[in-house]
Order: structure tokens, then sequence, then C-alpha cells
């Protein structure tokens, strides 16, 4: 079968310092057939306005021709070139260069996620000292981010927060898609009314957690609601990481009833079997 990884960092993020061409012989070894890099594209991110930046002109010079090898060499796993945005609500100046940025380049995919909420990365204590219910206000950004954000392909690991939770807040047994259901939903819909897809994230698995992002009842809801467009991606960000969980969370899709899973070329899904 053709299974594929689409979510993948290198050295192009900030917190990453994988080289490109182990990231691909990772991928040749894990049995892939496709590999995506979606480098971190975090437009002014609070604090360090270039932290999650990288320079897309050498991006395209040191892996277009890599890419090209791959294309003419069938026995290693095909190349594809993403990008992974950082989405954030009421800016439309950042949509502006997110948009000029998309098209002075030849990305196959590009992801959108939502890393800073109230101008804070869930990742730190500091966002989960603020004070109301910080899931809420998580999954409120997404909704809005995906209702103003329609350049993307697919929307990056849904509920990954849960990953961040601090033990004070020992809500990870508890979290309950339920008790966001409603903005959960609403965000579902834009998705599949534009024709956006959404991703399965399987680095929750490696995280501890028992389930990838978002969580099968999530997927359950996106399947009832018509929702057939489904990407795969480990989120590595070492070549040891490289196909994680991918054939795994590729059964879970089929046991849920889904078909088919989605890898984009030139923003463009191919539909693969499950
Ligand atoms: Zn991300
Ligand atoms: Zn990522």
């Amino acid at each position: 079968m053709f299974f594929a990884d689409t979510h993948t960092h290198t050295k192009f993020s900030s917190d990453s310092e994988a080289n490109p061409l182990k990231m691909l012989a990772a991928a040749k070894a894990a049995g892939l057939s496709a590999l995506c890099f979606t480098d971190h594209m975090d437009l002014d991110f609070p604090g360090d306005d270039t932290l999650f930046v990288f320079d897309t002109k050498e991006y395209f010079k040191e892996l277009l021709p890599l890419k090209a090898q791959t294309s003419a060499d069938k026995s290693m796993p095909e190349l594809l070139l993403g990008i992974e945005l950082g989405l954030r609500p009421g800016r439309p100046d950042l949509r502006e260069q997110m948009d000029a940025l998309l098209s002075a380049h030849s990305f196959d995919f590009v992801i959108g996620s939502t890393h800073v909420v109230d101008e804070l990365d869930p990742y730190y204590q500091e966002y989960w000292d603020l004070p109301g219910d910080r899931l809420l206000r998580y999954f409120e950004d997404i909704r809005t981010n995906v209702a103003e954000h329609a350049n993307f392909d697919s929307l990056g690991h849904l509920d990954y927060i849960i990953r961040y939770l601090p033990d004070s807040v020992s809500l990870v047994k508890d979290y309950t898609v339920r008790d966001y259901a409603d903005l959960i939903e609403e965000t579902l819909r834009t998705l599949i009314s534009r024709g956006q897809a959404l991703e399965i994230n399987t680095a929750g698995l490696r995280k501890g957690l028992s389930f990838p992002h978002p969580k099968e009842e999530i997927l359950l809801r996106y399947k009832e609601l018509g929702g057939e467009l489904l990407t795969l991606g480990s989120d590595a960000h070492t070549p040891a990481d490289v196909g994680a969980d991918i054939i795994r969370c590729a059964g879970l899709l089929k046991d849920l009833g889904f078909q088919y899973y989605a890898v984009y070329k030139e923003r463009k899904p191919m539909m693969v079997k499950l």
C-alpha cells in the first residue's frame, strides 16, 4: 500500500535540526512511498517574530534538486515540499503575507495550525495561568482561524493542546470533546464546505496519549458531517520519528469507515485507498 507521512520538520524549523537527506532515508527505511516536509512558518510569533520563520527561497534552492532526484529514482520515497502555517485570529496583515508567500512558491501542501492563543504558546505554563477555560479559548480561536483563513489545505493537529495540559489542570483524563462540540463542529463544517482537509496527527501516540489528534470522536463527527478529506502526518522533528504510527492510523481510519486518505501534490489532493 501507498503510505505517506505528510507532516514533518527539518532544520528549516527552529525546533528541529533534522538533515533533509536523513529524513528521506528514514522515510525509505520506514517503507513510505512519499514524504512531505512542512516546516514552521509562524509569522510574528509573540516574543520573537523570527523564531518560527524560514527563508523560503533557501528552502526551495536546497530542496528542489532533492525532490527532482526522488522523482527520477523510483526506489526513493517521493519528496513533497510543504509548509506549516501558524494561523492567528484577527490578523488580516499576516494573512496577506502568507498569501503572498504561497503565491510566490510552488508548495505541494499547506498545513494550517494554531500555535498561539491570546498571544501565548500553550506549550508554556503561562498560557494555563491565564484566567478562564483555556481549552475553550483554544477551540474558539481554531474556529475563528479556520473561518478567516481559506488558503491552507489541511487543518493541523486539531486537539493537540491537550498534550500540554499541566498536571495542576489534570483534565487529560476528563477531556471530552462534548464540552467543546459546538465549536469543533463549526470548525469541521467550515473545512468541509470549503473542501479543506482534516489532519490526523500521530504525535499524540508518541507523547503518551492513547489516541492521535484529533480524537476518534472528532473523526467520527467529521465523517457524519460528510467529511472525506483526511491527511496523515507524524509531526516528526527527527529522522527517528519519520513515519511513526502512520500505518496504525491509516488502519484506524479504515476501522472508522473511511475509504481514502489524501496526499497533496501541487496543492491538489491525490486520494489513496485505505
Ligand atoms: Zn504544529
Ligand atoms: Zn508540525
